[in-house]
């Protein structure tokens, strides 16, 4: 039995009216790229960025916790991802021209493309219709829940690493079956979720927190994985991951995810 209260439908409607404006806002290009940027541990300096999308509605800038949801029930995630593709090749395109070391940019990639049986060539497309060389576009997928993905999943990163593109598993330890994830696949980067990262704060479980990390961190090491530690927000925690041998960071503590004019400006700076 369900009880109907009028959130329910206040959240129908905020759906239906969210599915309604994709394709506009797809086409009036309101939707923009943010880069944040990823910093090597060691020496501080930039090794690259993710490409975070924001839907400017009006002048106003969703985030997208507020629509990517909907967008994958619905299946129109696959669109935006592949524009958000074609705008981090735009702008690797425009730091060729102007001479600017390339930074290596990461896109998240919905699971909603897993079963697309040509999704490698259309990537391959967008990157060469860009002439980029193809080491510097990385793809973040998720963990999935279901075993038969991993089949699917280890084959789409062989087939990926043929071309010479990385594949990153993007907040690694919140699915369900991680450790399948690092035995049954070539994966070339773990992101390790900010839930993971131990916290500067007294809290009950920050031993607990160390402990896994650092566990976490060897285990891929060992396996020549390298380890990127996402929502790293103060000098501790960095200081921290940088000791546990973490290779690249990001996270608030260098920076926000940036317009691209001011994630240009970093990338010419080199370092933080
Ligand atoms: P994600 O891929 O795990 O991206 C990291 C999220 O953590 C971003 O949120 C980023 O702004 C936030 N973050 C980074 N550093 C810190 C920090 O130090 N502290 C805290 N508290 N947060 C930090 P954002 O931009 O709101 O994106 C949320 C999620 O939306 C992303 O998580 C990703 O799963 C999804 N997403 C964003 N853009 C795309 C896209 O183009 N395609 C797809 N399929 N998903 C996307
Ligand atoms: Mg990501
Ligand atoms: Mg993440």
């Amino acid at each position: 039995v369900v009880y109907y209260k009028d959130e329910y439908f206040k959240d129908v409607a905020k759906q239906k009216e969210i599915i309604a404006g994709f394709q506009r806002g797809l086409e009036q290009q309101e939707f923009v790229v943010h880069y944040q940027p990823k910093v090597m541990a060691d020496n501080k300096t930039i090794y690259g960025g993710e490409a975070l999308v924001r839907w400017n509605r009006q002048g106003t800038l969703i985030y997208p916790g507020d629509f990517i949801p909907v967008l994958e029930r619905d299946g129109s995630i696959c669109k935006l991802d592949f524009y958000v593709l074609d705008k981090a090749c735009a702008l690797l395109e425009d730091c060729m021209k102007k001479g600017l070391d390339l930074p290596r940019i990461s896109i998240n990639f919905s699971r909603k493309h897993i079963g697309n049986t040509c999704l490698v060539r259309e990537i391959v497309e967008v990157i060469d219709c860009h002439k980029i060389p193809h080491e510097y576009v990385e793809i973040e997928l998720t963990e999935s829940e279901d075993f038969r993905d991993y089949i699917v999943m280890a084959k789409l990163i062989d087939a990926l690493k043929a071309e010479g593109i990385s594949t990153s598993i993007d907040d690694f330890g919140t699915g369900y079956s991680s450790l399948n994830m690092l035995k049954m696949t070539s994966i070339d980067i773990l992101k390790i979720d900010k839930s993971f990262i131990p916290l500067e704060e007294e809290c009950k479980e920050k031993n607990k927190d160390c402990i896994m990390f650092e566990n976490i961190a060897h285990l891929a090491k060992a396996l020549g994985v390298m380890v990127v530690a996402e929502g790293v927000e103060t000098k501790q925690q960095y200081e921290y991951l940088k000791q546990m041998g973490c290779d690249i960071i990001q996270g608030y503590y260098f920076d926000k995810p940036l317009i691209q004019e001011q994630f240009l400006e970093k990338i010419k700076m080199g370092s933080y």
